[in-house]
Formats: C-alpha cells, sequence, structure tokens
C-alpha cells in the first residue's frame, strides 16, 4: 500500500487498512465477543474529526458512513461534546419515570416543532430505533384497538421481535429467531428500479396491491397501523414512486388506520429536508426517529397527533433509559446545529455534488443499474451487465476497493447489491469529491 499524503483535513494512508494496531485490537475482540456481532471495516477508532476518522495506526478515513445516519453532526462536534459534558456534571439519570428533568421536555417540543404538520402532538422519548418502532405500533393499537400491522417488502424497521417481524429481510435478521410475532402482513413496495411493469406503474399498482390486501386478507377495521419509511434505508435506498406513500396515507385515513413514518434513519435533515415525508407532502399520524436526533448519543421518539399519542395510559410507555438526560443534551445540541448551520441545505448541496457523479457513474458502467437517492442518502445499485439481475458480488468489491483506500463504504439492499452514501453532513466538498474518486476507481476496476 502506498502512503499518500494529504493535508490534515483529507484522507491519509499511513499503513494498509486494517493497519497493525486495528488488526491486534480486532483479535482480542474475536477472543470476548460472540460471532454474532458483524463488522464492516475493523479498524479501530482512536477519535474523529468532522468527516475523517482516525484509527489507531494514525490513518485518516473519509466517513461515509455516519455510524449509520446518526453522526450528521459530525461524531465530535464541540457544542455536542460539551453539552455531554455540562448535563453528565449535573446528574446522568434519574429515570424520567421517577423524576423529570427540562431536557427530555426540550426534546419533546422541538420534535412537536419540527416535524410535519401543525396539529396538537405529544412526544415520548426511548432509546433505540427499534423501541420507537415497537412503542408506535403499541400506541396505534392502544389507540385503534385493532391488532393488525401492515409493512413493506424491503424494509427494516429492528431487531427486537416485533421490528424483526416487521423487517423483510431474512438473513441475518431473522434467520433463526423465530417464530415471529403474529398480525403483520407484509405488501409490494414502490421500487421503481424493479416494479415489473415499468417505474411509471409502480406507484398505482403498488397501492392498488396494498388496498387489496387489506381489503380482502385482513379487513380494514382490524388494521392499527401502517408502518413505512418515506426512503426505504437498510432495504436498499429505495426511494418510492411519486404518490404511493400519499396514497397509501389516503386509504389509511380513510379507514382509520394510523399512518407510521419510520423516519429513523432518513429524519433531520439527511434527505434535504428536515424530514423526507416533506418531499411529498405527508403528514403522518406517528412518526419514529432517532439516529441523528442524538448527536451520537442513544436516543429515539415516537411524535404524533395528541389524540393518538394519549390513548396510551399512564404507566403504558416508557423505559428505565428512556429519554435519558445526557442524550437529550445532545440531542438538544444537534438540533440546534442543523438549525443553525443549516446542515438541511448542507444535505441538498451535497445531493448537488454528488449524484451527478454517481449518475455518470452509473451511464458509464454496465454493472451500475441506477444511481438515486435525495440530499445526502445517496446511492449505486449494482446489475449483472445488460439487465436487472441483482450483483452483489460488484457492489461488495466496489466497497472493499474504497474501504481499502481509506474511504469507508457501506453495502445495503434485500440482494446486499447497492452501494449507499451517508456522508456526515459536515464533510467538505473536498473531502466527499476525494472520496467519490475513490469510488468511481472502484466501479472502473470492475471492468
Ligand atoms: N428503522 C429504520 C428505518 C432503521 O434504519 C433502523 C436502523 N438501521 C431502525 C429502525 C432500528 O434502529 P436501531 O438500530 O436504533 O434499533
Amino acid at each position: 500500500m502506498t502512503v499518500e499524503t494529504a493535508p490534515a483535513t483529507g484522507r491519509l494512508l499511513r499503513t494498509e487498512i486494517p493497519g497493525p494496531r486495528s488488526r491486534e485490537l480486532h483479535a482480542a475482540r474475536e477472543k470476548a465477543l460472540p460471532r454474532g456481532f458483524g463488522v464492516v471495516l475493523p479498524v479501530f477508532v482512536d477519535h474523529v474529526d468532522g468527516a475523517l476518522l482516525v484509527d489507531v495506526d494514525g490513518n485518516r478515513l473519509v466517513d461515509l458512513a455516519s455510524g449509520i445516519a446518526v453522526t450528521s453532526v459530525g461524531a465530535a462536534a464541540p457544542e455536542v461534546a460539551r453539552a455531554v459534558a455540562e448535563q453528565a456534571a449535573r446528574f446522568t439519570h434519574t429515570c424520567f419515570m421517577v423524576t423529570e428533568y427540562d431536557g427530555f421536555v426540550g426534546v419533546a417540543e422541538a420534535l412537536n416543532r419540527l416535524t410535519p404538520g401543525d396539529h396538537e402532538k405529544r412526544t415520548a422519548l426511548f432509546t433505540t430505533g427499534a423501541e420507537a418502532v415497537e412503542n408506535a405500533v403499541k400506541i396505534a393499537r392502544a389507540h385503534t384497538r385493532r391488532p393488525a400491522v401492515v409493512v413493506l417488502d424491503h424494509a427494516y424497521h429492528g431487531r427486537t421481535l416485533m421490528t424483526m417481524t416487521m423487517t423483510a429481510k431474512n438473513v441475518p435478521y431473522k434467520e433463526g429467531f423465530g417464530p415471529f410475532a403474529s398480525e403483520v402482513y407484509r405488501t409490494p413496495t414502490a421500487y421503481p428500479f424493479r416494479w415489473p411493469g415499468g417505474p411509471e406503474h409502480a406507484a398505482q399498482e403498488a397501492l392498488a396491491a396494498l388496498e387489496e390486501m387489506i381489503l380482502t386478507q385482513i379487513g380494514a377495521h382490524n388494521v392499527a397501523c401502517i408502518v413505512a419509511e418515506p426512503i426505504q434505508g437498510e432495504g436498499g435506498f429505495i426511494v418510492p414512486a411519486d404518490g404511493f406513500l400519499p396514497g397509501v396515507q389516503e386509504f389509511a385515513r380513510k379507514h382509520g388506520i394510523v399512518f407510521v413514518a419510520d423516519e429513523i434513519q432518513s429524519g433531520f435533515g439527511r434527505t434535504g429536508a428536515m424530514f423526507a415525508c416533506e418531499h411529498e407532502g405527508l403528514v403522518p399520524d406517528l412518526i419514529t426517529t432517532a439516529k441523528a436526533l442524538g448527536g451520537g448519543m442513544p436516543v429515539s421518539a415516537v411524535t404524533g397527533r395528541a389524540e393518538i399519542m394519549d390513548a396510551v395510559d399512564p404507566g403504558g410507555l416508557g423505559g428505565t433509559y428512556a429519554g435519558n438526560p445526557v442524550a437529550c443534551a445532545a440531542a438538544l445540541a444537534a438540533i440546534e446545529l442543523i438549525e443553525s448551520r443549516d446542515l438541511v441545505g448542507r444535505a441538498r448541496a451535497i445531493e448537488e455534488l454528488a449524484l451527478p457523479r454517481l449518475t455518470g457513474l452509473a451511464e458509464s458502467s454496465a454493472y451500475v443499474g441506477e444511481a438515486r437517492g435525495r440530499g445526502a442518502m445517496l446511492a449505486l445499485e449494482f446489475v449483472q451487465p445488460g439487465g436487472i439481475v441483482p450483483n452483489p458480488d460488484a457492489a461488495k468489491a466496489v466497497a472493499a476497493y474504497a474501504n481499502a483506500r481509506g474511504v469507508l463504504t457501506l453495502t445495503c439492499g434485500t440482494f446486499g447489491n447497492v452501494i449507499r452514501l451517508l456522508p456526515p453532513l459536515v464533510i467538505t466538498d473536498e473531502q466527499l469529491n476525494d472520496a467519490l474518486d475513490v469510488l468511481a476507481e472502484g466501479v472502473a476496476d470492475l471492468g
């Protein structure tokens, strides 16, 4: 591996990736941890500077992962670090169900203000994304007194029993972990690139399939909620065909079904709007958030119509760590940064810079079937040349090429054939262009 030189603001390779110190630490990890924890790149991080991960061997990696869409404001934003330190010095925990603190209320108020719709809202805080989705289902069931939950193909909602059931992909999320929760029904998603009759029919036909399934197989009066990601994340960065989700929302409303938008990956500026729902004018009844909300600290939320949220009696919602005060302090600092630095606008600028370059790759390489996405949630879908047969090997090869050169890149997709770009919104244009150069080389290397 040649040593590249770069200014302190850029990528730098001092050793091969992973370097010797990372490999040593990884060997220790293998003895201490179960096999079930995967790792994208076995590099141990020493510290983070904006969009640069500095590893224990002194390499500087450009981060296109953001810890899976979490560190939008950077993983070491001084404002977040300060808020965390100050709150930790005051107190780390009381349990909000035991005694109260203002940070919890502050985050709830911020979410009530920022989420789509000007109706009266309430917000409940939790810890993980899966917990937020679980609680959205509980709230929808308590409100409607109905059991059924409708989800989409390619959906990802988490790893707990309910959310694993709601997640579409078997390996690795579900394999061996059944039996699953009951009353979860799945229907096609309007996936333009793979819609059998062509993208122009995806919205209408997917909506017809959803309506038919609900009306004939479940009965609309038995459905508590429909849960959908406005841009599907783990399933492949699928931007649903225009009109599909508005149609789903309208159908839900007509039948008294709670429409839940899972914005855990797409929320907080990531897609060039504060929430991805805004691109299609959606006003969900409930919205789940996590990831970027906490600026790197674990906190999640369900925000929604007051009358739905208040369906649960006192004591029915909560959790020891729900809305932990240190995480709330981090969330308030992260939200303040997103708003004051216009990171939503920055996500749009990232799209303007990166999407044309990715589209260029789709045009020049027979292995890239489509470039897509919104804001700083962008992807390349890899195919066998000449068609749309998924090509996970090509996606893995390009990701491995980039990772070995210090550009941290994630794959995703039901077929494992998508490379996704989720840079921190504080990435510089130079860092982003450098990372895109490496990706382009990786694609060219496919042949
Ligand atoms: N929903 C979506 C849309 C997600 O992307 C994720 C995490 N990738 C989750 C739910 C689950 O979040 P967590 O891992 O925090 O439980």
